[in-house]
C-alpha cells in the first residue's frame, strides 16, 4: 500500500545545524538572564563564518553587554501579520 505524499506545508524539517535551522526559515535568538536582554543571532553571518554545522546544543553565546553566558532558542518561522481577520457577511 502506498503511503500519500505529505503536502510541502506537513513535510518534516531538519533542525539539526545553523544550516539547516536557517534553510528551514527558522531563527534562533540568545538570552542574557542578567541583563534580560533577547538578541537574535545573525544566522547568515554565522554560517558564512564557518559555524554552519554548529548545533544548537554546542552554543553558548556570550552576551556583547556583561560577557555572561546566555542561552539560545529556537523560534519557528512566524507569519507575517496583516492585520485582523475580516469578519462579516460571505461575498456573494
Ligand atoms: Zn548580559
Amino acid at each position: 500500500m502506498d503511503v500519500p505524499a505529505l503536502p510541502p506545508t506537513l513535510q518534516p524539517v531538519t533542525l539539526e545545524s545553523l544550516e539547516s535551522i536557517h534553510a528551514c526559515l527558522h531563527r534562533v535568538v540568545a538570552y542574557c538572564a542578567k541583563c534580560g536582554r533577547w538578541v537574535e543571532l545573525d544566522l547568515e553571518r554565522l554560517i558564512r563564518l564557518g559555524h554552519g554545522m554548529r548545533t544548537l546544543s554546542t552554543m553558548t553565546p556570550r552576551c556583547l553587554r556583561c560577557r555572561t553566558r546566555g542561552t539560545v532558542q529556537l523560534h519557528p518561522p512566524t507569519p507575517k501579520w496583516d492585520g485582523y481577520p475580516r469578519h462579516g457577511p460571505a461575498p456573494s
